[in-house]
């Protein structure tokens, strides 16, 4: 099936990011969120991202309202009906994810595949809860999505090989860097190596070792990252580094090494419910 017709499911940081990169290559998007406020900030942020691309002289005017005629943002799930390819970017919850791949098995083609960003989750898992396990893949995209290269593609137990061709040149199509992930194992490659790197600094600063700005620094300028750990997670979210960490702790054998340090949990239940990614460190 050749794909023309793209579905976003979640227009929060991630999801805006993928129908906005996705419209820049010419596809047609229908971005759904649950609540048109939420969609219309998806909007808002892909307007700003392109408005910023004009004043750079990256694209022309002309372009930037072509791009933008290309996504329909919607609440209504059933507007996904007609797309080609799915990929769902909704909080990180496994039920949550479960539940929307059950809505989407129901309302899309048969031979649609359904993609999940998941930073960290069973493939296997998001697939099982779906009549079609065979077309359903991890597609993880970075933050800020327009901005990174990479994507990883990641091989749920029943994934197809033709699955994962697909998926792999629908993301080069979309300009992105693929590496596959031939066994579904959280966190996959980029989280499984991220995460701890940013346990240990949040404990080298709870222990008193050295302040948040100096562990950034000494990451930057020792390491020659271009963000230090704490930087990084406030453009991610800490919400999303607590998740993924206390996932990986359940998933991979109960390492003492995946344990959230205290800081890291008092920090993410202070936050106000409901609130989006972002903040944290530098940001109270
Ligand atoms: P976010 O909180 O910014 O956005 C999630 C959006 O999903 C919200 O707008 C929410 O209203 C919406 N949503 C919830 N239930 C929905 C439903 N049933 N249908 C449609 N929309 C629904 O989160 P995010 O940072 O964009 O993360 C989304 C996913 O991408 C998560 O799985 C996350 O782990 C993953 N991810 C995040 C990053 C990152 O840096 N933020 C990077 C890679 C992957």
């Amino acid at each position: 099936m050749e794909i023309k017709r793209i579905g976003v499911v979640g227009a929060g940081t991630m999801g805006n990011g993928i129908a906005q990169i996705a419209a820049q290559a010419g596809y047609f998007v229908v971005m759904r969120d649950t609540e048109m406020s939420f969609v219309e900030k998806g909007l808002k942020n892909i307007e700003m991202f392109l408005s910023k691309g004009v004043e750079k002289g990256k694209i022309d005017n002309s372009e930037k309202t072509t791009i933008l005629k290309r996504i329909k943002g919607t609440t209504n799930m059933a507007d996904l009906s007609e797309t080609d390819f799915i990929v769902e970017a909704v909080y990180e919850n496994l039920d949550l994810k479960k539940s929307v791949f059950m809505e989407l098995d129901e309302l899309s083609k048969t031979d649609v595949i359904l993609a999940t960003n998941t930073s960290s989750m069973s493939i296997t898992e998001i697939g099982a809860s779906t009549k079609r396990p065979d077309k359903v893949c991890g597609m993880h995209f970075f933050n800020p999505v327009p901005l990174m290269r990479l994507v990883e593609i990641i091989r749920g137990y029943k994934t197809s090989d033709e699955t994962i061709k697909t998926t792999i040149e629908l993301a080069q199509k979309i300009g992105k860097i693929t590496v596959e992930v031939k066994k579904d194992s959280p966190g996959f490659i980029v989280n499984r190596i991220m995460i701890p790197h940013f346990l240990e600094a949040i404990k080298i600063v709870e222990e008193g070792i050295a302040s948040i700005e100096d562990v950034d620094n000494a990451v930057k300028n020792g390491l020659n990252y271009p963000m230090g750990p704490f930087e990084l997670m406030d453009l991610t979210g800490i919400d999303i580094a607590y998740f993924v960490s206390e996932y990986l702790y359940k998933e991979l054998n109960k390492e003492n090494k995946w344990v959230a340090p205290n800081l890291l949990k008092t920090m993410v239940r202070a936050r106000k419910f409901g609130k989006k990614s972002g903040g944290g460190w530098y940001t109270k």
